[in-house]
């Protein structure tokens, strides 16, 4: 590709309306425009990395047996009553009507619809097991959609669902998918990790998602050093014993916070202080966190978003807060008044609260909404413990916090829709019996942020090699007054080419420091330089993305260094 000829379109200042250095990047790059809320254009350069992954994921699902296919996006309210989702799903199915008022959605997920060509394609056991996928636009109408494609409404998904005729079987298809998403998260160049998820209704170990590590993730893991055991905040959580005790149901409104060093809090929890302190760091961010606690979910600002499927944040004073839980304004104390105040969730939800569980730098502050409770307290401080500190350290390692991306999703889905949309096969006895399914996940276009939350310095994108929109970029030093210049990077434009790397030839005449800023802020691995100076001496001028340096190179070297 020459630039001269592609569109391309960076921009100096960082949007002022991005929050995450992802979305900031990407807008600066020039690789997303927004349409609306929670709606974005790729850009061509933009498309290039969405195709890259894209086509890692799509190879990676044909090595494993997967078979592709492609599924409506609108799709018919009937279906979604058989298995009561049209109801159950909520606000974030976006419904519609066509001209014959006939309702529709616009799918967030494609269960129903599988299941639907599934029964009348498969008739029998010697059918199985299969597993269909696809790679394909969802609308989720998220709450409060945000961080670029990272939480988008519209955005690309690749979804698989398996088939097996009985439950050893489906438990081998979700292996062979936990497989794959291992390969395609190493091929995209990713630190990763799998962790469990709370499979909720469905109980077991059933369920799994992929993270990208980053400090900018929305999800809290835990892990522990001394064994396999890693799991996201909630399944940690759900899987902890001893239930707490029920809250009583007449709230009782009291304004007394109580403050909390990290000192008091290490005592409380009986952790070490460095550790207090770092968890408190990790749930406050940067900003002062508000958890609510509500009848036996003692939670932490991710527990209660998700328990709700409210996934999200937004910022509120204390006095908004207060309003809404009836209590007297200043009841947050010190805390509260500094700082504006991330909450969690919806005000509503807040109103249903026991407990506000508050954290900065400096501590855990803890008011009381309902603080009429046998050792409230102390109930609190224990599910601050099994969340921050250990409700699993019997393998002898330490437990440690992380904060993820969730890319993938992988989910043993058992009988659940095969038998609300009476599906069903014969097996190896002539006998119709309910087949056993499986559905997984990748968040195709949050994978391009989440790449960016790993991979950046303070010049800009450092793409892993695999999803680069380019590998090589030559860029020419004042092409058009020395003819000589622009023909020999022309020419090694052309040979690295030919030689099987995807190269981009900056030939828009740009001075050198917007040419190499341009460059470097869309993260293309490797730079070659072509000067008249530099062809002088027979060298060229390389440095890779996250090298400081730069070297002179003769031919032969830079095609053994990109090799
Ligand atoms: P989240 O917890 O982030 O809301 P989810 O658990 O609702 O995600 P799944 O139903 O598991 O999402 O969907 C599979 C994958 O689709 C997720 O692992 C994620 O990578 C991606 N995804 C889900 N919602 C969005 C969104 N609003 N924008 C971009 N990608 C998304
Ligand atoms: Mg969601
Ligand atoms: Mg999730
Ligand atoms: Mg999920």
């Amino acid at each position: 590709m020459r630039l001269s000829q592609f569109h391309l379109r960076t921009e100096k200042e960082t949007p002022a309306d991005a929050e995450v250095t992802s979305h900031k990047l990407m807008l600066k790059a020039g690789m997303l425009r927004k349409l609306g809320a929670g709606l974005y254009t790729w850009s061509p350069l933009g498309l290039r990395v969405l195709r890259k992954v894209e086509g890692i994921v799509r190879e990676e699902m044909n090595a494993a047996g997967a078979i592709e296919l492609l599924m409506p996006a609108v799709q018919p309210r009937e279906l979604w009553e058989e298995t009561g989702r049209w109801e159950k799903f909520g606000g974030q199915l976006l419904k519609m009507q066509d001209r014959k008022e006939s309702w529709y959605c616009f799918g967030p997920t494609h269960e129903e619809v599988v299941t639907d060509f599934a029964r009348s394609e498969l008739a029998s056991y010697k059918q199985l097991p299969v597993n269909f996928y696809q790679i394909q636009t969802k609308f989720r109408d998220e709450i409060r959609p945000r961080f670029g494609v990272m939480r988008a409404r519209e955005f690309l998904m690749k979804d698989a669902y398996s088939f097996d005729i009985d439950e050893a079987g489906m438990a081998a298809s979700y292996q062979t998918m936990h497989a794959a998403y291992t390969r395609i998260f190493t091929r995209l160049g990713l630190e990763f990790r799998s962790v469990q998820a709370d499979s909720g209704a469905i109980g077991g170990d059933a369920s799994q998602e992929f993270h990208v590590i980053a400090d900018s993730g929305e999800d809290a893991l835990v892990f522990s050093t001394g064994s396999e055991y890693a799991a996201n905040v909630e399944a940690a959580r759900a899987a902890a014993p001893a239930p707490r005790p029920a809250a009583s149901e007449t709230l009782r409104k009291v304004d007394t916070p109580t403050q909390k060093t990290c000192e008091d809090v290490a005592a409380l929890l009986d952790i070490p202080l460095a550790r207090t302190a770092k968890s408190i760091a990790l749930m406050a961010g940067e900003t002062f966190v508000l958890a609510l606690v509500r009848g036996d979910h003692a939670v932490n600002a991710i527990k209660l978003a998700k328990v709700d499927g409210l996934g999200d944040y937004r910022m509120a004073t204390e006095a908004e807060i207060a309003a809404h839980l009836g209590a007297a304004p200043g009841f947050l104390g010190p805390i509260g008044a500094a700082k504006p105040i991330r909450v969690v969730a919806d005000l509503e939800v807040a109103a249903l609260a026991d407990f506000v569980v508050g954290a900065n730098a400096t501590g855990f502050h803890i008011a009381g909404v309902n603080w009429g409770r046998d050792l409230p307290e102390a109930d609190v401080v224990a599910d601050i413990r099994d969340v921050v500190a250990g409700d699993r350290a019997e393998d002898g390692g330490e437990l440690k916090i992380a904060r993820g991306i969730e890319v993938g999703h992988v989910f043993q889905l058992g009988r659940k829709y095969a038998e609300a949309m009476h599906f069903k096969v014969l097996d190896a006895n002539g006998k119709a019996t309910v087949p056993f399914m499986g559905c997984y996940g990748i968040g195709v276009s949050r994978i391009v942020a989440a790449a960016i939350e790993q991979n950046h310095d303070a010049n800009g994108i450092v793409w892993p090699l695999a999803m680069a929109p380019w590998q090589v970029a030559v860029c020419v030093i004042n092409p058009k007054n020395e003819a000589h210049v622009a023909e020999a990077a022309d020419a090694l434009y052309r040979e690295l080419g030919a030689a099987g790397f995807e190269t981009v030839l900056d030939d828009r005449g740009l001075r050198p420091g917007m040419m190499f800023g341009d460059i470097e802020l869309i993260g293309i691995p490797h730079r070659v330089v072509v000067s008249a100076r530099g062809l002088e001496s027979g060298a060229f001028e390389y440095r890779a993305r996250h090298a400081s340096e730069s070297e002179n190179l003769d031919r032969e070297a830079l095609f053994s260094r990109l090799r």
